[in-house]
């Protein structure tokens, strides 16, 4: 099936006489019909639902559509996309461990990043890897690399093929966060990523109603190289199981469920597993249109007067033009940044001036919105990281949306002409 279809047909596969439409499975709990059974259930001997902490089956559909379209062996809904990205990471990395992570990566992810698992005992290193080599800060404690697809908000295109190399070489997976091309535009997985990760807060649901995240393991990465013992060696609250022996491809997501989301309980909810699902079902549809439209958005701008730059991926001339063609061919979804000539000021009047464009703390839906990042959600970041990330106080990010491109043309038109 082509992803246009997979959006629509994978996950929940109704049986002769059941419901048309995935059915909100709205129970924490499970009934059996011996004990031996429940037993069975908490050795992991079979397969099948214990409590809506770990799985429920409303979820497990989506699970099973965003792993398909990502092109994994297997995914797990968390509660958001922090969540997600904790969960990825602890699930490989310790008090000790280091990761090497791309500095150009979303604001919410910088501070988990640098702050919290630094908390932990894990050190983060952040690497701009088009100024320097990734490959210098791979240490013999390195358990991961991560980057963004197109990073948040500096749109930066990450060469996941090259930190794959570098990855693999060192014997270690390499994270990528899928956010913004979702697999329609991109997926990393086909270029050697091992685990993808998503916040579905954003194109995923679409439509601004739900909070999510999702981890999707590849089941291609070979654990078995020493540096991952939590992998191989035995599991002592699963009576000494090996995730690797008991569960092979899997092991990975297997262990993420089983033992981090047991006992950290990020889970999703069914009832956002169904919204998320709606939202899932037209996503090949509207990135196409979120394309589409931020492309014609994005040549008005270059061509603008008192635009004083723009940055969009699969514009020609743009810095990551190249990379675009390599990793987002079909476009590089809805989000632009650009300046206003003026600085930091002009740019919030031009943004208080839109009139159909919100402003608003998210992006990646639906409805055309703008953010003026050094003010809201980079204003904890100083000027140094600010500019480490890729953010200039004068940038706006605006999200365009999938209304007629005109009418969103004409607003930002009607703006320009108050400044
Ligand atoms: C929003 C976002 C996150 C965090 O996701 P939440 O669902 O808000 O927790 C992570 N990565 C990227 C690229 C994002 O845009």
């Amino acid at each position: 099936m082509r992803i246009e279809t997979k959006c629509i047909q994978e996950g929940w596969k109704p049986r002769n006489g059941e419901p048309r439409v995935l059915p909100i499975y709205q129970s924490t709990t499970y009934k059996y019909d011996s004990t031996k059974h429940v037993g069975k259930l908490f050795n992991l001997e079979v397969p099948g639902h214990m409590y809506s902490r770990i799985s429920n089956p409303t979820v497990e559909c989506v699970e099973q559509k965003i792993a398909a379209l990502e092109g994994g062996v297997g995914a797990m809904l968390c509660a958001s996309g922090q969540a997600a990205t904790l969960i990825s990471i602890m699930n490989i990395a310790h008090a000790g461990d280091s990761i090497v992570s791309a500095s150009n990566i979303y604001g919410g992810t910088f501070n988990l990043l640098k702050i919290t698992l630094a908390k932990f005992g894990i050190e983060v290193i952040f690497v701009d890897p088009d100024k320097e080599d990734l490959e210098k800060y791979v240490k013999p404690n390195t358990k991961a690399i991560f980057g963004e697809t197109i990073a948040n908000a500096s749109l930066k295109v990450f060469d996941i093929a090259a930190a794959a190399r570098i990855a693999h070489k060192h014997g270690l997976p390499l994270i990528v966060d899928n956010t913004f091309p979702t697999p329609v535009l991109c997926r990393p997985f086909e270029f050697g990523a091992d685990i993808v990760i998503h916040s579905t807060t954003k194109y995923m649901d679409g439509h601004a109603t739900v909070v999510g995240g999702c981890i999707v393991d590849s089941g291609k990465f070979d654990w078995t190289n020493g540096k991952f013992p939590g992998l191989t060696e035995p599991d002592d609250s699963y009576h000494g199981l090996s995730y690797v022996k008991t569960f092979g491809s899997l092991a990975y997501i297997v262990k993420a469920r089983v033992q981090l989301m047991r006992d950290l309980g990020a889970n999703m909810t069914a009832q956002t597993a169904f919204l998320l699902n709606l939202g899932l079902e037209t996503l090949a549809l509207r990135m196409e249109r979120h394309s589409y439209n931020a492309q014609k958005v994005a040549e008005y701008l270059a061509n603008h007067p008192k635009a004083a730059w723009v940055h969009y991926p699969s514009l020609k001339g743009d810095s990551e033009y190249a990379r675009a063609q390599k990793y987002l061919p079909k476009g590089s979804a809805g989000v632009i940044s650009f300046g206003v000539k003026g600085g930091r000021e002009a740019a919030v009047k031009f943004m208080d001036g839109l009139k159909l464009a919100a402003i608003v703390v998210h992006v990646a839906d639906a409805r055309t919105c703008v953010l003026h990042p050094a003010s809201a959600t980079h204003r904890q970041l100083s000027d140094a990281d600010l500019t480490k990330a890729g953010i200039q106080p004068e940038l706006i990010r605006l999200s365009v949306g999938i209304e007629h491109v005109d009418d969103i043309i004409e607003d930002l038109e009607q703006s320009f002409a108050n400044l």
